[in-house]
């Protein structure tokens, strides 16, 4: 379809910046990814408002992003548009011992201000590289702790510019979906408990340390690509069959957690994807396990994979 009307409406009506033929790759932690139709940096919540009427009622292709830390995107690029929150949903704010933080806001400096305002129980999400939204978003966790745990609220924006909210306790012990599809991601709350900082701080230094010794942090990637199958460990298992190392053309099986795929440069996503497919062939056939992506692979056209 012609989108030009509509980005063109998007551009005109909205406070944040509209870019056109972004890369994509920019803003990515794989630094992969060919260039969006639109790129839009919202502003508040009219432009959030905008955009979804827009491409809703348009029939284009969107996705909202966080820090594009656990994504992959095509090398043809996005054919609609892509949103990221900007300043408007960086704020964080405490109340007791209640944390409130805009979806845009990053999880590192959420951990700060927890750890400044005496707050503990969000130690686990150290060196997490995403944004509240795509955490909540994608449910992340790590062996001491997930983002589930400490919800007390999460709101949203639905498709049709209502505000949706959802409070504790029926956010906890849900395994699907937290928001209904479509629905962008605008504030969290998290219930933490009073810990003293430097208790805080100390166990974020000891998980961090654990994180450098056993991943490639100074590499690009987009963290563990493969999900845990019922009570095993992905990693394991790919290292066990021999993986570590495998290479198609820029992207290579780290040698220091077998779970994470390297961009070791230039790579293309095409590369990512065949040699996804190679390490499910060889675990498949060795093991008989079939395993499941944990990163979203997205196409051009808006549709979203986990098991490419
Ligand atoms: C080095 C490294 C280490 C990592 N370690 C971990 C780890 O220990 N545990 C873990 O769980 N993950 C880990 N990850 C993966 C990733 O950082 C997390 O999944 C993170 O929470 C994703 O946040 P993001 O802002 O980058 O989301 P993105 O990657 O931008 O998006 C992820 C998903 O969330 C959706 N989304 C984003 N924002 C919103 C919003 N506001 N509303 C609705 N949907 C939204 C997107 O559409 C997409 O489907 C790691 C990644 C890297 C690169």
């Amino acid at each position: 379809m012609n989108t030009c009307g509509p980005l063109a409406f998007i551009e005109k009506k909205c406070q944040g910046r509209v870019l056109h033929n972004e890369p994509l790759s920019s803003h990515t932690s794989f630094g992969i990814g060919g260039p969006a139709d639109a790129f839009v940096w919202a502003d508040g919540v009219e432009d959030v408002e905008i955009v979804q009427d827009a491409v809703l009622s348009n029939e284009i292709p969107f996705l909202v992003i966080g820090n594009g830390t656990n994504l992959l995107f095509h090398d043809e690029g996005f054919r609609g548009v892509v949103l990221r929150l900007g300043r408007h949903f960086k704020g964080i704010v405490s109340e007791g011992t209640r944390v409130t933080a805009g979806a845009g806001a990053n999880l590192s400096k959420t951990l700060s201000f927890c750890a400044e305002h005496d707050l503990g129980g969000f130690e686990f999400a150290v060196g997490i590289p995403g944004t509240v939204g795509g955490a909540v978003s994608s449910a992340a966790w790590t062996r001491s702790g997930g983002i589930r745990d400490r919800l007390s609220r999460v709101t949203a924006m639905g498709p049709k510019g209502d505000v949706v909210t959802k409070d504790a306790p029926s956010l906890g012990n849900e395994h699907g979906d937290l928001v209904p599809d479509g629905c962008i991601i605008t504030e969290v709350s998290f219930q933490l408990e009073p810990a003293p900082e430097n208790a805080i701080r100390l166990e974020m230094e000891r998980l961090m340390a654990r994180r450098k010794q056993t991943q490639p942090l100074n590499k690009r990637s987009a963290g563990c690509v493969f999900r845990n199958p019922e009570h095993q460990s992905a990693g394991r298992i790919i290292d066990e069959c021999g993986c570590k190392g495998m290479r198609v053309g820029g992207a290579v099986v780290s040698e220091k957690h077998a779970n994470f795929i390297i961009n070791s440069g230039g790579a293309r996503s095409e590369d990512v994807l065949e040699l996804i497919e190679r390490v499910r062939e060889r675990v498949h056939s060795a093991t008989g396990v079939l395993l499941g992506l944990e990163i979203d692979v997205v196409d051009p056209w808006g549709g979203m994979r986990r098991d490419a």
